[in-house]
């Protein structure tokens, strides 16, 4: 068997393509929709996130603001401004981007968000909506583009196993709320660097969402006939040429599943998808 490609990238041009008409109604109506996204710091990595979001911003017509802090700024710099973007009417969406450097408390600066704004959706707010089963406001981007990207492939989700593998506050853990909501009805667990025997769990597994940043961690031969696999993790590794993006899952595992995401081109894009969303769902006051 070889799997079917989830592909990310086109499947958040669609969706980027909706949101383009959207923002336009919106700009006709009175203004576009206002992301702000925050930087502190040098992280290359950071960067080059900050810099494909404004991308997406640009392509649909939101207009993005970009605050960059040095790395030598205090946490109250950064607490202030939240605090000027909380009561700004002009802005619908905040996003602080992580990580943030030593001596900040990430936590607690996404509890300063106003949730309304909170497009990562990463507010205690907006993540305790989807234990109550709420799942149409402004939902962390990563844990929905896996069940967007889930959905799309048009198998039954209801009843099946799903394994998700790493615990994390803004993917695995919501991830696995949204699998187990109504509707979504699978059956989940959630395995971390805690659980025993990995190789059995995604053996006995039809959906494994890997999101741990372990470069193939998740061997091919561990992955059931048939599964369906969504391969979060995004690792840099050395190569002879220079380096490159692999995720959690060993790419082999595609002769046995039958469908799965790339890295890159997965996961990623879909997400700045669902960025787009929220910020959209933020400035229509939908949420
Ligand atoms: P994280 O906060 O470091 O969490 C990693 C999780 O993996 C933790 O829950 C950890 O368990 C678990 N883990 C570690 N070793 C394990 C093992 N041997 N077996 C099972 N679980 C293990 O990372 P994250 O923020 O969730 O991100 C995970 C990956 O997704 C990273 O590669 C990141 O770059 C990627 N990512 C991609 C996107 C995207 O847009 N595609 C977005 C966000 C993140 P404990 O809780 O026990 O420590």
């Amino acid at each position: 068997m070889t799997a079917q490609v989830i592909d990310g990238k086109a499947m958040g041009a669609i969706i980027e393509k909706g949101l383009t008409d959207e923002a336009k109604a919106m700009e006709k109506r009175g203004r576009a929709p206002h992301l702000v996204v925050v930087i502190v710091g040098d992280d290359a990595a950071s960067h080059v996130y900050v810099r494909n979001k404004q991308r997406a911003c640009e392509r649909i017509g939101i207009k993005s603001t970009r605050y960059d802090l040095p790395s030598t700024s205090n946490p109250s710099d950064l607490i202030d401004l939240v605090d000027n973007l909380n009561k700004d009417v002009g802005v619908d969406g905040i996003l602080v981007q992580s990580p943030l450097p030593a001596g900040f408390d990430e936590i607690s600066i996404t509890e300063m968000i106003d949730p309304k704004k909170d497009v990562d959706g990463f507010h205690p707010v907006n993540l305790g909506r989807i234990v109550t089963g709420k799942v149409d406001g402004l939902l962390p981007c990563t844990p929905s583009a896996v069940i967007h990207m889930l959905e799309s492939t048009g198998e039954r989700l209801a009843g099946k196993k799903a394994l998700v593998v790493g615990r994390s506050r803004i993917v695995g853990m919501p991830t696995a709320l949204l699998l187990a909501q109504k509707g979504v009805d699978a059956t989940v667990t959630i395995s971390h660097s805690r659980s025993s025997d990995l190789q059995g769990l995604c053996l006995d597994s039809d959906i494994i969402v890997a999101a741990v940043g372990r470069p193939g961690m998740i061997k091919s031969d561990w992955v059931k006939s048939g599964a369906i696999v969504i391969d979060v993790g995004i690792n840099r590794i050395e190569t002879e040429g220079g380096s490159k993006l692999v995720g959690d899952v060993e790419k082999g595992a595609s002769d046995r599943a039958s469908w799965m995401t790339p890295v890159p081109g997965g996961v990623g894009p879909m997400t700045i998808a669902m960025l787009m969303r929220n910020t959209i769902r933020a400035a229509g006051d939908e949420v």
